[in-house]
């Protein structure tokens, strides 16, 4: 490559390293006419599809909108930084597998469920209310039900997290219980 220095197209490799967690090359080059140094950054070319909003407008996949609106659901959550940085990654990189330029935003919602439903219930419900439009409620409850089966059965990281529970129940008995004390 050229140097940006002198613009002599002779340069040599000093040195090359990971970089970025292995996602990037990192090379050290010196130009063998000035032997000025620099260095270049070598990264895989794969873009995201765009996502094509419901009134058919696309704009281009933003990370920023998918990780605010993440942690939006999982707000006050017991679920660590780490864990939705790897889910955004696991997203991201299910986006480029696809190969297409575009995808409709339903299914990019689809795959941030399916994430939520395995960190964090609440936070799935959450997100699903607020995203889905449901027609009616069957639709919704089927759909819980089926990605529970689907994580009792695959044993997925949902497997050994609390499931939502109404505490409902609970409320009451603790106000039936409430009997006035005998006291001696
Ligand atoms: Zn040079």
């Amino acid at each position: 490559m050229r140097c940006p220095f002198c613009g002599a197209q002779d340069t040599r490799v000093l040195d090359s390293r990971l970089a970025n967690e292995g996602d990037q090359v990192r090379r050290r080059r010196e130009c063998n006419a000035c032997k000025e140094r620099f260095t270049t950054h070598e990264v895989a070319e794969l873009t995201l599809p765009r996502i094509v909003k419901r009134n058919g407008i696309s704009e281009p996949f933003e990370e920023n909108k998918l990780r605010s609106g993440m942690l939006r659901a999982l707000e006050k959550r017991p679920v660590s930084s780490d864990d939705i940085e790897a889910a955004i990654s696991r997203i991201k990189k299910d986006l480029r597998a696809l190969g297409e330029r575009e995808i409709p935003a339903q299914e990019l919602g689809e795959k941030v469920m399916k994430e939520l439903s395995s960190l964090d219930h609440v936070a799935f419900v959450r997100f699903a209310s607020v995203y889905r439009s449901f027609q009616d409620v069957s639709e919704f409850t089927e759909m819980i039900e089926d990605l529970q089966t689907t994580a009792r059965d695959g044993g997925s990281a949902a497997t050994g997290r609390e499931p939502v529970r109404s505490t409902a129940k609970d409320g009451g008995s603790v106000a039936t219980g409430k009997e006035p004390g005998r006291q001696r």
